[in-house]
């Protein structure tokens, strides 16, 4: 099953693509990630990426469908994957469908995840993550079992992503409603769309995406 998770910055695409890769068996493909590791490797493109980021701006669609490219082929995703961050465009949205074409393969579903602009500041203004292992945290929506240990791994040191400031937050959310959103019109044309309510809690979210993806495989 091949899956894209779409909404905006804050709304649990990561965090649901989590669980469904651990549940499901699909690879976890995090154009955020991917770009944060570029960035922190100084290379040329790293340090555009970096600029880009920080100021909450959408990186070049040509760098992006080359990056998505070059995963999608590795071997770790021939049994499925989620798309957690991409396309982001109509642009990326289409050189996804020309590529997935080439290879015969397609996408079974978008799962939308739909949250209030309202709430999603304070879901980024909270977010935290395990420095040793990646595990992602909610200062108050998700804290670890025991303050200060990562339940995954018991690291002690946590990280806040740069990026997770106010003043971004508001670039960000106007490039998600000016270029991003106009996916849902795309994929809903198609058929494929299915669209939850991302403002319940955590676990509910993921019930809702077990039972729309069960749906559609019916
Ligand atoms: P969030 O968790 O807030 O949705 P991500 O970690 O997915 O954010 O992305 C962080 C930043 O990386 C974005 O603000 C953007 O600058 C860049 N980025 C990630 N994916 C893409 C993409 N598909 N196209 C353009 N820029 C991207
Ligand atoms: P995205 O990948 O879409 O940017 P994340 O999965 O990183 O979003 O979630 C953003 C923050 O909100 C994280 O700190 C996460 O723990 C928390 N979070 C995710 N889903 C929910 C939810 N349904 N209710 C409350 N907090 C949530
Ligand atoms: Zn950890």
């Amino acid at each position: 099953m091949n899956l894209i998770m779409l909404g905006p910055p804050g709304s649990g695409k990561g965090t649901q693509a989590i669980r469904l890769q651990e549940s499901n068996g699909l690879v976890q493909l995090s154009t955020g990630e991917m770009l944060r590791q570029a960035a922190a490797s100084g290379s040329e493109t790293g340090k555009l990426v970096g600029s880009i980021m920080a100021a909450g701006n959408l990186v070049p669609d040509d760098i992006m469908v080359s990056m998505i490219e070059r995963r999608i082929d590795q071997p770790d995703c021939a049994g499925g994957f989620i798309l957690d961050g991409f396309p982001r465009t109509i642009a990326q949205a289409e050189a996804l469908d020309g590529m997935l074409a080439r290879k015969a393969r397609r996408l079974d579903a978008v799962i939308e995840i739909a949250v209030d602009d309202g709430a999603l500041v304070e879901r980024i203004a909270g977010r935290f993550s395990c420095a040793d292992c990646g595990a992602g945290y909610h200062r108050r929506f998700r804290p670890t079992a025991v303050e200060g240990v990562c339940d995954r791994c018991g690291g002690t040191e946590f990280i806040e992503r740069p990026d997770d400031n106010e003043e971004t937050v508001k670039t960000r959310l106007a490039a998600y409603h000016a270029q991003t959103e106009p996916l849902l019109p795309y994929y809903r044309g198609r058929g494929i769309l299915r669209s939850v309510d991302g403002m319940a809690g955590i676990d509910a979210v993921t019930a809702e995406i077990r039972a729309a993806l069960g749906a559609f495989a019916a």
